[in-house]
């Protein structure tokens, strides 16, 4: 097996390849994002999701859903640009490849439903998406029935399971995950040429070739819903700002662990710290920085 590396991601790695903002800089060369999920039941994943991108640093964001709740979406996302998908009873079923044009990245799965209606919009974007695609929450679940799109696809792709959906994904127990975190992460981003993010108080990062980080911010005020779609946004952003994808993926998990970590230092606990909290705490992060 070929050999790979593990380091722990710090403060000090962070601060060393976050990208410095140009002046000259404008929105087109801050990332131009697509996020595609959230149906009428969690039409909030898509909206944290897509304001965490926003907030991240992105330099233009279309959040993609079903259109009856779009209008519900625009008074929290006023940056935000909205395209509306195809839709069978509520859920996502299709989504215009025209949508894809100009986009940097795609971030797709958060909020959107399990229903079998949803998985072709997967498989779409595993075909059409030309920069890097994120693929989060019901995507991972729809994920398990494409598992050969994913193997044909060849550009970058990430995956951002917690240890069920990496349970799911594998086919394993989640008590198997816990035991094999490295393992499975190598084997499963090895075998389908992914970057995988195991998401847990310790998040794995691996890459396609088998190295991996290991970013241990955070705390126990993330383990409520939203936390990931709040850290599915800031990868978006990230993703579509470094050059090096592993990179992005590590200072992401960085920038969403130390906000928890200054947000509680302030003035939250780890009882009432919201997801969204998170996403309007990212200046407390970025100003240690910049
Ligand atoms: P999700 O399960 O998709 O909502 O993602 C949860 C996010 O919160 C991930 O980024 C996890 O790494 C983080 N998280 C959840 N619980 C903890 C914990 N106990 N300590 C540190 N990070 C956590
Ligand atoms: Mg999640």
């Amino acid at each position: 097996s070929p050999k790979v590396s593990r380091e722990i991601w710090t403060e000090g790695a962070f601060a060393e390849s976050f990208p410095v903002l140009p002046g000259s800089a404008h929105k087109g060369t801050r990332g131009k994002g697509l996020i595609v999920g959230g149906g009428r039941m969690m039409p909030g994943a898509l909206m944290m999701a897509a304001r965490a991108s926003i907030r991240a640093g992105a330099g233009l964001t279309t959040a993609a859903t079903v259109r009856d709740i779009i209008p519900y979406l625009t008074p929290s996302l006023p940056e935000a640009m909205f395209a509306g998908t195809g839709e069978s009873s509520g859920v996502i079923s299709s989504v215009d490849p025209e949508v894809l044009e100009g986009k940097d990245a795609v971030a797709v799965g958060v909020g959107m439903g399990r229903e079998p209606e949803s998985r072709p919009v997967i498989e779409m974007l595993l075909s059409r998406t030309s920069g890097p695609l994120l693929i989060d929450a019901d995507g991972l679940y729809h994920l398990r029935f494409l598992l050969d799109d994913l193997k044909k696809r060849q550009e970058v792709t990430v995956l951002t399971p917690h240890f069920g959906e990496m349970a799911h994904l594998t086919g394993e127990e989640v008590s198997e995950v816990k035991r094999n975190p490295f393992s499975l992460s190598r084997s499963l981003a090895y075998e389908y040429g992914v970057y995988l993010v195991l998401k847990g108080p310790n998040t794995i990062i691996t890459t396609p070739e088998g190295s991996q980080i290991i970013e241990p911010s955070g705390n126990e005020g993330l383990s409520k819903g939203g936390s990931g779609d709040v850290l599915t946004g800031v990868l978006l952003t990230m993703l579509m700002q470094h050059e090096s994808p592993v990179k992005a993926l590590a200072n992401g998990c960085f920038l969403h662990g130390r906000t928890a970590e200054l947000l509680i230092s302030k003035n939250r606990t780890v009882l009432d710290l919201l997801p969204t909290d998170l996403t309007d705490g990212l200046s407390l992060t970025y100003r240690t920085f910049l």
